[in-house]
């Protein structure tokens, strides 16, 4: 399975980074081996001195399909997560400056946290979610997914132009604003609503 997952897609966070708007979504992809085990502490690596937590909620895809409209995305995914794209931001930096991929600082072990599922029919409207990240029990992010400038459905439309979508690969949605460093000892927990959906040890 991949993850496939969106930058710049909300106007605060493009803004806190001095990035451009894009013309259409910006799409990297993570290996599966980024995913954070369940129950796993996450360790900083050593090539890396400025690791960024971004908050993201997450569509877990059900079925094989490429070139999805968007009328017909819902028919692709029931669950609906949160989880976090960890970052090496001074790496991410490098290499967007030298105009290389992002690899290295965002698809690195333990780079994707993915936390609990929850079906969709749970939400009245899930272009209208409510979420946020706590470090050390403070709000660092707070998102709602009525912020995104492409929605999830058209973003699903977008990716399967170009990557099949496959049973079990997972959409991250893009980050809001707020993103920050984490430091050995700091304790992360992701909630969409009121609902703890992840929490985390760094180390
Ligand atoms: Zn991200």
């Amino acid at each position: 399975m991949k993850l496939i997952c969106i930058g710049r897609n909300y106007a605060a966070h493009i803004d806190e980074l001095n990035n451009e708007r894009p013309k259409e979504p910006v799409v990297f992809i993570k290996p599966d081996s980024a995913i954070l085990p369940k129950e796993q502490d996450f360790y900083i690596p050593d090539f890396t001195d400025n690791v960024h937590y971004e908050v993201e909620v997450l569509v877990k895809i059900k079925k094989v399909g490429k070139h999805i409209a968007k009328e017909f995305a819902p028919n692709y995914y029931d669950e609906i997560g949160l989880g976090i794209d960890f970052t090496a931001r001074d790496v991410q930096q490098e290499l967007k400056s030298k105009g290389l991929p992002w690899e290295k600082a965002k698809g690195f072990d333990g780079a994707a946290v993915v936390g609990k599922w929850m079906h969709k029919n749970k939400y009245e409207n899930i272009d209208k979610l409510g979420f946020s990240l706590l470090k050390n029990g403070e709000i660092v992010q707070n998102g709602h997914t009525s912020l995104m400038l492409w929605k999830i459905d058209e973003l699903i439309a977008y990716v399967s132009t170009y990557f099949m979508l496959k049973k079990g690969d997972i959409l991250f949605t893009g980050t809001p604003a707020g993103v920050g460093r984490v430091v050995a000892n700091d304790y992360l927990e992701g909630r969409i609503g009121e609902e703890a959906f992840f929490a985390l040890n760094v180390r």
